[in-house]
């Protein structure tokens, strides 16, 4: 599992890889997708290295709340409130996460097919 050390999410929070950034607080960060799969598709993470959902704590419950609730203003802000966005977080292997720390992928400003596959 990437640790913190290696984790890249952690070096686009520390500037040690360059990132588009959307939004930023004490507790948060917003950036675009480098491989953006829609005309918007950005990412919301925890500034705290959770690595996954399943390793999301009790205490984390206000944090998951705040990241959600940003991804939608964040969303709104960047034209997606009226024809709406997909939400997405991967979950380990099964779930095609590739990157080991929580993010909450934003993806919109085009009709989405469902189901994903
Ligand atoms: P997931 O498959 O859910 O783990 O998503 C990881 C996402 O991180 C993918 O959509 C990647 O395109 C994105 N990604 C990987 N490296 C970077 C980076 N350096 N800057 C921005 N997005 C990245
Ligand atoms: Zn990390």
């Amino acid at each position: 599992m990437m640790s913190e050390e290696t984790c890249i999410f952690c070096k686009i929070i520390k500037g040690e890889i360059p990132s588009k950034k959307i939004y930023e607080d004490d507790e948060i960060l917003a950036f675009n997708d480098i491989n953006p799969t829609a005309p918007i598709h950005f990412l919301v993470i925890p500034k705290k290295h959770i690595p996954d959902l399943i390793e999301a704590r009790l205490e984390d419950v206000p944090l998951l709340g705040k990241l959600v609730f940003y991804a939608r203003c964040l969303a709104a802000e960047q034209g997606c409130g009226e024809k709406g966005f997909r939400l997405v977080i991967n979950c380990k292997s099964h779930g095609g996460q590739t990157v080991d720390h929580l993010h909450l992928h934003i993806i919109g400003g085009r009709q989405l097919s469902w189901p994903p596959g």
